[in-house]
């Protein structure tokens, strides 16, 4: 790949507009370090500030001059603290805004245990991977307004959806996934009290592993996985499951091993990824230059890997691995933030890392 990429990014909320620059210094150290096409960054507004001056989270214009990018770069959101009349305007969230409108069905949220973070159990290295389009979030399944009911003040109802083409292809993804790791997938479900829509998803997990008979396929209830998360984590190589299952499965994996600030996602669909750090906006630590910037890098690294796997540049995938490889070896000796016990600034962490590519052979420096 020659030609420069277009890097779409939004800072968002809370620790966003310390996160999303300090991912974007380390992209842009990693492919010039490797001699790499140049990146024309975008920045797109999203999040409070959009709303103060559009009156959107996520603005139309925003998601227009998406469409031209290779893939972005989304801060997190704090909608908790948007005004009232952006809830009653019924505007999704901007990351469901994206996840349906570019149909990145695919959340992947890795957890490993990284040497020098205290980790509650050893040997953790596994992929969640999340359904992002359907499933128990009410807010993505309705063609217009909210899947969330009111019908009288003491009643609450909500939709959940489950269509065999959305299970099936992030069954296939799951089964792609591990193929290119310990073969061995999981399917996280809920069969036995909700039999006809985890039936479906089981029916299409079976198909698909059908057809990738070197892969160990398994199933495991949601309540069980949260308990074998805790009690033997390294048993789990790729776990496949729906949207609130997945949300709730990966915190609880990022937290054990190390906190939620390390952990890095990537939302991918077949034309477009968003990285997305799995962590949320943290206002309670946010601008104050302390948050742990590794999950917001460590997603752009997921996205550069997407980007050289789609347009076969096997030096974006080099790149991709040597800032997984750079915040590893930087961790390892001790610099940490306050999240992990340490006294690193965001900056400071940022700087180490970027410090950490400099050294790395085929480094330009
Ligand atoms: P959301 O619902 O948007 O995912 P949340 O309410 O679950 O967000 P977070 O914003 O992720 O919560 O924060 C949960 C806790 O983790 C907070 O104490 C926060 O400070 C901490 N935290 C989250 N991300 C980071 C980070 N990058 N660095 C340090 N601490 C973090």
């Amino acid at each position: 790949m020659t030609r420069t990429l277009n890097l779409g990014y939004m800072l968002g909320d809370g620790i966003g507009p310390e996160i999303v620059p300090a991912a974007r210094r380390v992209v842009d150290a990693a492919l010039s370090a490797g001699r790499l096409p140049e990146i024309n960054w975008v920045e797109l507004p999203m999040g409070l500030t959009a709303i103060q001056s559009t009156g959107f989270a996520m603005p139309p214009s925003t998601i227009e001059a998406l469409r031209d990018t290779d893939g972005w770069i989304l801060g997190p959101f704090d909608n908790g603290s948007y005004p009232a009349s952006w809830r009653e305007s019924g505007e999704r969230v901007p990351g469901a805004s994206l996840r349906i409108g570019f149909d990145l069905y695919a959340n992947l949220r890795p957890s490993r245990t990284r040497e020098g973070v205290p980790s509650l159990r050893p040997n953790v290295d596994l992929v969640i991977v999340r359904e992002n389009t359907e499933g128990f979030y009410p807010d993505r399944n309705m063609k217009s307004g909210n899947g969330e009911f009111k019908p009288t003040d003491d009643v609450a109802l909500l939709v959940g959806v489950f269509t065999r083409a959305a299970c099936h292809r992030i069954a296939l993804r799951a089964f792609q996934i591990a193929s290119q790791r310990r073969k061995h997938v999981t399917a996280v479900h809920k069969s036995n009290v909700m039999p006809t829509v985890f039936g479906l998803f089981l029916e299409e997990c079976r198909k698909v592993a059908a057809d990738f008979p070197d892969v160990l396929f398994d199933d495991v209830l949601f309540d069980s996985a949260a308990a074998y998360l805790v009690r033997d984590p390294a048993r789990f190589d790729v776990l496949v499951t729906e949207n609130l299952f997945g949300d709730t499965l990966s915190d609880l994996a990022g937290e054990l091993v190390g906190a939620l600030g390390l952990a890095g996602a990537l939302n991918a669909g077949e034309t477009h990824a968003m990285a997305q750090a799995a962590h949320g906006s943290a206002p309670d630590i946010a601008g104050r230059n302390i948050a742990n910037p590794v999950g917001m890098i460590v997603s752009a690294a997921m996205l550069l890997d997407w980007l050289g796997e789609r347009h076969s540049d096997a030096g974006l995938v080099a790149a991709a691995k040597a800032i997984e490889d750079a915040v590893d070896a930087v961790l390892a000796s001790g610099v940490h933030t306050g999240d992990l016990g340490g006294s690193a600034s965001t900056t400071v962490f940022t700087d180490a890392v970027i410090g950490q590519l400099d050294t790395q052979p085929g480094s330009g420096s």
